[in-house]
């Protein structure tokens, strides 16, 4: 049987759990499968673009298990009544091609991302890192915020949005985590300012310059997540010429991230190298450094997994028929029988 686990079934699973504690676990879970990167059979996702948005796929697969996620990108969803990202996903057994796992991957994709920002902010940001910036109040913010708090310490956070609204919506849903103090800035200039860690997840189907280089600091570490399809970026292309730039896969974030903007050639690390202990992190106090994040397979993968083992330990989802599993696999027209009528069908328009 293949387990089914809903958005309601995860968002009990959360509630349960606590999303801190939820976002650590799958923190340990993608460094865990970083750390075996040569293992894992990899490729950029497939991008189906539109004027207002993108759907991608994302596969990966190791020796035992093959997963991929479907997930959109429509900045103007909101305006619509639906999130600008959208997602579901499926781990499978390699040694059968057996669906082990449907799953929704919303509301994962931001605790998996907020994990994936975190583990890289762990090894690049200054340590003692204390203050952060939000800019963009939306669907991740509150995912990156208690990320942040819970894995590096972050005690002060600076939000601002262009939509006052959500950063209500961000004030609100933060007020009373002990130890976390969050406050509306009136600008990205006043979010930033003397900040540690500046964290941009704004959504703008555009070039956009969220951070120019007279808002960057030394020392600061950039944590840019919204920044993820070609013609859709964050930073100011300065921004990154001045700091040591780290990235997921790069042969995906050379044409979705931030450093589309730069040379081809433009140096760039691999996460996976510096948490291996293959090339450092941060080298200096003074140094800026940037997480081109655009979301990488694994990283569902690692989610999915964890998430499978979690739903039988918590009796989270439940089983479905997807597939045959059942009765002599050759008879699959033996399913189709039945005193069913005969009726007239019409073409779908
Ligand atoms: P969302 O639409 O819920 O929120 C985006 C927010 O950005 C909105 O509140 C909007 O008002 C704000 N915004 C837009 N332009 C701005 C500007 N110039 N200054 C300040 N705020 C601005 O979207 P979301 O689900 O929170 O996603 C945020 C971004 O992160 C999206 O671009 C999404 O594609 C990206 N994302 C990346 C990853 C990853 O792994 N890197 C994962 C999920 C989402």
């Amino acid at each position: 049987m293949t387990r089914l686990i809903d958005l309601p079934a995860l968002s009990q699973l959360t509630q349960q759990l606590g999303p801190a504690a939820l976002i650590e676990l799958l923190a340990e879970h993608i460094t865990a499968d970083f750390l075996r990167w040569p293992e894992f059979d990899k490729s950029a996702r497939s991008a189906c673009h539109s004027a207002r948005g993108v759907i991608e796929l994302m596969p990966v697969a190791s020796a035992t298990h093959y997963s991929f996620k479907y997930v959109n990108g429509h900045p103007d969803n909101p305006a619509r009544g639906l999130p600008t990202v959208m997602a579901f996903g499926v781990l499978a057994e390699v040694a059968t091609g057996y669906p082990l796992l449907l799953s929704e991957l919303t509301l994962t994709t931001a605790l998996r991302t907020a994990a994936t920002s975190a583990l890289a902010a762990r090894a690049l940001a200054r340590p003692g890192s204390r203050r952060m910036a939000l800019i963009g109040n939306g669907a991740q913010s509150e995912f990156q915020a208690i990320a942040f708090h819970a894995l590096l310490g972050i005690d002060e956070i600076r939000a601002y949005d262009v939509d006052a609204a959500a950063t209500d919506k961000l004030l609100r849903n933060l007020a009373g985590i002990p130890g976390l103090r969050v406050q509306r800035a009136d600008s990205v200039q006043g979010a930033v300012r003397g900040a540690d860690i500046v964290t941009t997840a704004t959504a703008d189907k555009a070039r956009a310059t969220i951070l120019t280089p007279d808002m960057v600091e030394p020392g600061m570490h950039l944590n840019a997540v919204g920044g993820d399809c070609p013609g859709k970026t964050e930073l100011h292309a300065d921004v990154l010429r001045a700091a040591r730039i780290f990235v997921e896969y790069e042969p995906q974030t050379r044409t979705e991230g931030d450093i589309q903007q730069l040379a081809a050639d433009h140096p760039v690390t691999e996460l996976w190298q510096v948490l291996a202990g293959h090339a450092p992190g941060r080298r200096t106090d003074t140094e800026v450094t940037v997480f081109d994040s655009v979301g990488f397979a694994l990283e569902d993968y690692a989610a999915l997994r964890a998430l499978h083992a979690l739903a039988r330990e918590h009796g989270i989802g439940r089983d479905v028929d997807l597939v045959p599993s059942d009765g002599d696999p050759k008879d699959l027209f033996g399913r189709t029988r039945g005193a069913g009528a005969s009726v007239r069908l019409r073409r779908v328009a």
